[in-house]
């Protein structure tokens, strides 16, 4: 008698019902077996810088390359002080390399983070796409604020003020700035006003400053200038160096916040228990000195030069074809909002964002992702588009030698946003 083969009996963790590939992963994947099927796309899905790794770096990469031993979980001593001396270059703010835990990318300390902190979870929306989600695969309370475009979709203070006296803490406020998916940053005395609620209300501040290389005005101002006892910033290599896929991130840590620092690094020695050797000696090379080296100085200058330019040249076209634009300030990406285009949308039964991005694939090849993805209310025709299906190199290299116009290299992007815009009216 033939035995029935066993099946293996599991049960998903209660946190993990319900939860799916991140947005921004799932619909790079899509995009690949899309263009694998012979289809035109348009991959403005996915937030993957378009610049190479600066050539300095790979080198270091490649005489580093034989590094084989683990490194101390919190980080290899030499890129702990480089990325303390990096944030205290920004006026009135010394760190050492003790305040510095560095990660396999800085999506995974966030995670660790909201792992590490009891209470609930300030998020202003639009929100990036994984913030929510790590919350939720940790059973966190979200409490979301919405912010406005004709606000710049700043956090308004008031309403933070509001969340945080008539809910319990202690909280957590996830800030990001510039903000993926909308572009925008927080004006000074914004932030100011801000800080003093934060300051109010004892409430731990996450400053994800990933993108603050990439403000186009090379005026990124860190949160932690107006709330430094309560502020953690948020950087890496990911966007602003091109090298997402080396994964490298690091959090930098307050004197009064050493503690909480002590105990993610616990938890990331039980975990990954470092970061790449090889990867964590070439950031040194990112990170290091009292100001950027001439070679890091220059691509990081030609990289905001080229992308302020295609940010400002799409959301013209986007405006033009009626679709409502904030003007971004940094990184890139733009928010548009379809909401002026609803009735002739839903006459060709579009109706959500969800369906309106689908639509936009099936019809010109566009990818976007839907503004529910960022936490957006259901009703609206948010989108966000990465401006970022281009030739990097080939940009920088036209840059180099017209640095005053926009390089044909973006060309494809801009394609995408005619499409776009062109769908949208028909
Ligand atoms: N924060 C924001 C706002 C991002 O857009 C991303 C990546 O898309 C991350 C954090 C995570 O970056 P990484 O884990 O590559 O350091």
């Amino acid at each position: 008698m033939s035995e029935s083969p066993r099946v293996p009996d599991f049960k998903l963790s209660r946190n993990l019902v319900g939860v799916s590939t991140s947005a921004t992963i799932a619909i790079h994947e899509r995009a690949a077996t899309l263009r694998a099927e012979g289809r035109r796309v348009f991959k403005l899905g996915l937030g993957q810088s378009p610049f190479p790794v600066p050539g300095p770096m790979v080198e270091a990469l490649q005489r580093h390359a034989a590094e084989k031993d683990y490194l101390p979980t919190a980080g290899l001593p030499a890129l702990r002080a480089a990325v303390a001396q990096y944030h205290s270059r920004k006026p009135g703010l010394r760190y050492t390399g003790d305040d510095v835990l560095i990660s396999p990318g800085s999506k995974e300390l966030l995670f660790l983070l909201q792992m590490a902190l009891d209470g609930q979870v300030i998020m202003p929306t639009p929100a990036w796409v994984s913030y929510a989600p790590q919350a939720r695969i940790l059973g966190r309370r979200i409490r979301y604020i919405h912010t406005r475009p004709y606000d710049n979709w700043q956090l308004d203070p008031d309403e933070l003020d509001r969340a945080c006296t008539e809910h319990d803490g202690p909280f957590l406020l996830v800030l990001n700035d510039p903000s993926n998916p909308t572009g925008c940053s927080h004006a000074p005395e914004r932030q100011r006003a801000i800080a003093a609620v934060a300051r109010k209300h004892g409430v731990v501040v996450l400053s994800d400053e990933i993108y603050g290389e990439l403000r186009f005005d090379g005026q990124h101002r860190s949160f932690a200038t107006d709330w430094p006892e309560g502020t953690i910033i948020a950087t890496g290599l990911s966007k602003w160096c091109g090298a997402g896929g080396w994964r490298l991130g690091a959090f930098t840590f307050p004197p009064a916040l050493r503690s909480l620092l002590g105990a993610m690094e616990a938890a990331a020695s039980e975990t990954y228990t470092t970061t790449s050797a090889p990867i964590q000696h070439a950031g040194v090379t990112a990170f290091a000195g009292d100001t950027f080296a001439p070679w890091m100085d220059n691509y990081v200058r030609s990289s905001r030069a080229i992308l302020g330019m295609l940010a400002r040249e799409s959301a013209l076209r986007l405006r033009t074809a009626g679709i409502r634009v904030t003007e971004p300030q940094g990184a890139f990406y733009l928010f548009p909002d379809f909401e002026p285009h609803r009735a002739r949308l839903a006459a060709r039964g579009v109706h959500t964002a969800h369906e309106l991005c689908e639509r936009l694939l099936q019809d010109t090849g566009v990818m976007g992702l839907p503004g529910q993805a960022f936490a957006r209310p259901s009703a609206e025709l948010t989108v966000r588009l990465s401006l970022v299906d281009f030739d990097g190199a080939g940009a920088l290299a036209e840059f180099a030698s017209e640095p005053a116009r926009l390089p044909d290299a973006c060309g494809r992007v801009l394609e995408a946003i005619d499409a776009t815009s062109v769908w949208a009216c028909a």
